[in-house]
């Protein structure tokens, strides 16, 4: 003990800290049997046409709602996936599902999957999206897988294979959260990219930082050279969607139009979208 002695030797272990790892040894154990036992959902986020106002894509988000803690989120239950290795089904479970849920809806709405690192260094990825395309029958281009650049920090010469291996499946590929992490023009000049999707941070201050426009004006002219769709992440008021449309951003997605809604609700009733046209 580091109090024994009157002395306090070891004292930098404090009750937060310990806190912190009984919750997260704790969460790590549940989360096994959340996914067996179905505590998981899939809620969706409508990405809408700017012009038309019309979705055109969602974004399928994993949530945990667990049985006494309450709503636990994926930031704080993504990395414990990720460490486990419990990702690799959680990420099949979230795709089998998305991909079915919006095959039953439409018949040209996109789905966007979110894959974090470990899943896309798993050797089953590949036969896994083959299994979920040809079970589900949807057509391939209609599947967004969407990925980060930290993805490719580690070998960013394989990461650059499976992401080719995925393209050639016929699927799409978005980077997220662009313009935060380690942003490299080499990535986007050597991957097989479709979408790139513009981070929060660059649109929060859209509205009232030139200096923020600046940059989001400066990524959507390069998304658009080198022939990628573009969408802003975290829409929340009028005033940025205005200074999107403007800066001629063609994508968005955000509170402003849609928080992620539940499976069975109306993913085309974006509540602000009927004031756009
Ligand atoms: P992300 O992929 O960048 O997803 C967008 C996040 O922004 C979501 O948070 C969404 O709810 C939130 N968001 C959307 N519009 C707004 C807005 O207008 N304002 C603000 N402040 N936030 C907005 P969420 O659902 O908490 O997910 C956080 C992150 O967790 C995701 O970021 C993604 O990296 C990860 N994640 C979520 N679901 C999955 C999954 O199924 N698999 C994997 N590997 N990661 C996931
Ligand atoms: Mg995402
Ligand atoms: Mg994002
Ligand atoms: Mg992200």
């Amino acid at each position: 003990e580091a109090k024994e002695g009157g002395k306090r030797r070891h004292a930098v272990f404090t009750p937060a800290m310990r806190d912190s790892i009984v919750r997260r040894h704790g969460l790590k154990e549940e989360l096994a049997r959340a996914i067996e036992q179905r505590e998981l959902m899939v809620q969706y986020q409508p990405i809408v046409d700017i012009e038309t106002g019309k979705t055109v894509s969602v974004e399928a988000l994993v949530r945990w709602n667990h049985a006494s803690r309450g709503r636990i989120p994926p930031v704080e239950f993504i990395p414990l996936a990720e460490d486990t290795g419990l990702i690799v089904p959680l990420g099949r479970y979230v795709l089998e599902e998305a991909v079915q849920s919006v095959v039953e809806r439409s018949d040209t709405l996109l789905v966007q999957v979110n894959l974090s690192a470990i899943e896309l260094e798993h050797p089953d990825l590949i036969p896994t999206i083959q299994d979920v395309l040809r079970r589900s029958g949807i057509a391939p281009e209609r599947l967004v897988l969407e990925v980060t650049e930290t993805l490719l920090v580690k070998d960013a010469e394989r990461g650059a294979e499976t992401l080719q291996q995925l393209r050639d499946l016929g699927v799409q590929l978005a980077l997220d959260d662009f313009g935060t992490g380690y942003s490299s023009l080499s990535y986007l000049r050597n991957l097989p990219l479709d979408t790139l999707k513009i981070a929060r941070e660059f649109v929060e201050g859209l509205a009232f930082s030139d200096h923020d426009a600046a940059f989001v004006r400066l990524i959507v002219g390069l998304a658009k050279t080198v022939g990628l769709k573009v969408v802003a992440e975290g829409i929340e008021t009028r005033a940025q969607l205005d200074m999107l449309r403007e800066i001629g951003c063609d994508l968005g997605q955000g509170y402003y139009f849609a928080a992620p809604m539940d499976v069975d609700a109306d993913w085309h009733a974006a509540p602000a979208s009927a004031a756009l046209v």
